[in-house]
């Protein structure tokens, strides 16, 4: 099928539906800053022209390893295809068992139904996956368990009630001045532990244009919104033309002073980010983009190459990791993505408690785990690298920051603070 601007896709039997393209109209915010280039990151700058096409020294070596034994006829121009990559997402259990030894585990999960989510994984996070290893970090999060068709106690498919804040499909309006907007249901990998598995991949939510008029129609009427977070699903799957659609109408909303993207497209389809996107997204600053990473594993040449792209389109970037235990659950890990994702000038900016989604008690610490984490980084290591740790809150009291406790006491008109290194020192500070 054809996507919006006339790139060939194929979605799978998830695929949101064809639909006419809406107009463009030019927005009405010019952008705020001029396209430059990083002189400073010579490790992928963008002098380069063209996309990932003829850059084998930005392909990860075991990348290059599993495009030889499993997709030797493929061309570096297909393969370095985002469509491509869509295209070809492994999704059966005879594929997967033809380019992973799996567990007894994955197969019995692998063979069941009735699942909230469904399996895709694009080829290339297929390719940093260990064929032989079914506890590797990235391989828990994308290949399914039998743990998943659990229900624990205290575990919803809403646990956040989402649905509770959605006053039109596709807005969830929880916070005061601002609004997520769902413009997708679809993911070109998923997460074993998503937050919204009770909708994502399930084709309810599609980029229809009379669905997102009417979310527009919201938020036009709301004028206590000032920032709109695009998200889904995975919104960097839909083509440019949609994405620029959906975000010039947002510009034209008066009051929404700064846009989002939530994604996870730099980690598990680098490739989508090109040159082309990039020149579109910049028309809509100010735009911000939440880039989803857990593991130091997906901190490949590849998505370095899409983060610098989109750095250089002066996009800030903040990441957002979820604590998953076995996958990144240990300060060396976690000290070693953050720092990783700093070199990619991302910011780790949230981690978060894993949400109680059903079937995902496999994937939980105790919140004692994120707090030795944050205690194991604070002070010994750049405070950009430290990210804000929070629950967010079930039945939708929205996101609470946990921190150590550095106020150990008082002594007088003295308050007793603890720093990094457990010794204790007072600040004056009267009490009034
Ligand atoms: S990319 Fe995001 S929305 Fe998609 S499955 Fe993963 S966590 Fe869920």
């Amino acid at each position: 099928m054809a996507t919006l601007d006339g790139e060939a896709c194929s979605y799978g039997d998830e695929e949101p539906p064809n639909v006419s393209y809406p107009s463009v109209a030019p927005p009405l915010v010019r952008p705020l800053c001029s396209p430059q280039r990083s002189r400073a990151f010579a490790v992928a700058d963008l002098s380069a022209p063209g996309d990932f096409v003829g850059l084998p020294s930005r392909i990860a070596d075991r990348t290059r390893v599993f495009r030889k034994l499993f997709f030797p006829e493929v061309a570096d121009r297909q393969w370095n295809g985002w469509q491509w990559q869509l295209r070809h997402r492994i999704r059966t259990l005879a594929e997967l068992e033809a380019m992973l030894a799996l567990t007894n585990e994955e197969r019995s999960a692998l063979s069941r139904s009735g699942g909230n989510l469904p399996v895709g994984i694009t080829p290339y996070y297929l390719s940093l996956l260990a064929r032989d290893d079914g506890v590797q970090p990235l391989r828990r999060t994308v290949i399914p368990v039998p743990q998943e068709f659990y229900r624990a106690p205290g575990e919803a498919d809403d646990p956040l009630g989402e649905e509770a804040d959605s006053p039109v499909p596709g807005i969830i309006h929880r916070y005061p001045d601002r609004a997520l907007l769902l413009v997708t249901d679809f993911c070109s990998s998923y997460c074993r532990y998503c937050t919204r598995s009770r909708v994502v991949g399930n084709g309810q939510i599609t980029p229809q244009e009379q669905r997102l008029q009417s979310a527009f129609d919201y938020l036009r009427a709301t004028p206590g919104i000032r920032d709109v977070l695009v998200s889904g699903g995975d919104p960097l799957v839909l083509s440019d033309g949609w994405l620029d659609w959906i975000l010039t109408s947002l510009r034209q909303i008066p009051h929404v002073e700064i846009l989002r993207l939530g994604t996870k497209t730099p980690a598990v389809l680098p490739q989508r980010i090109t040159p082309q996107l990039c020149r579109m997204l910049r028309k809509h600053h100010p735009l911000w983009m939440s880039l989803h990473f857990i593991h130091p594993d997906e901190c490949t040449p590849e998505s370095l190459l899409a983060c610098t792209r989109l750095a250089n389109a002066g996009i800030p970037l903040g990441a957002q990791t979820v604590l998953l235990k076995g996958v990144n659950d240990d300060l060396p890990t976690m000290k070693n993505l953050f720092h990783r994702l700093l070199m990619m000038r991302v910011r780790p900016y949230y981690l978060y408690q894993c949400d109680p989604i059903a079937g995902s008690a496999h994937f939980r610490t105790p919140v004692a785990r994120g707090l030795e984490i944050l205690e194991g980084l604070r002070g010994f290591t750049t405070g950009y690298a430290v990210p804000h740790y929070v629950i967010d809150a079930p039945g939708g009291g929205g996101k609470i920051p946990l921190q150590p406790n550095y106020v150990v006491g008082r002594d007088g008109d003295d308050l007793l603070l603890r720093n990094y290194e457990g010794k204790t020192f007072h600040y004056p500070d009267p009490v009034p």
